[in-house]
């Protein structure tokens, strides 16, 4: 294994843990790796939270097993309040 973080923040878990197997999967297997200069699937990969409350995930390609890293923007139902993320229900 290489330097790569090895574990997911409790809050990046919540978050990917809330979205839906189906959506969970898209994400999985839409990817940019610049190594192999396409779409790939990120494998081994764990989570933490940007301070804008997006969720990082951070692998290796499946392909070539070059680092590749998804933002996932979930700015609509969760935002970071106070250092805890909290689903906020719009209107
Ligand atoms: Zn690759």
């Amino acid at each position: 294994m290489t330097d790569t973080q090895t574990d997911w923040t409790p809050d990046a878990l919540t978050v990917w843990q809330s979205l839906t197997p189906e959506n969970r999967d898209i994400i999985i297997r839409n990817v940019y790796c610049s190594h192999c200069g396409g779409t790939a699937t990120i494998t081994d990969f764990t989570g933490w939270l940007h301070v804008s409350g997006d969720l990082i995930l951070n692998g290796q390609c499946a392909k070539c097993g070059g680092k590749v890293a998804r933002h996932i923007e979930t700015g609509d139902p969760y935002r970071l309040i106070d250092g805890v993320m909290r689903r906020v229900d719009a209107g």
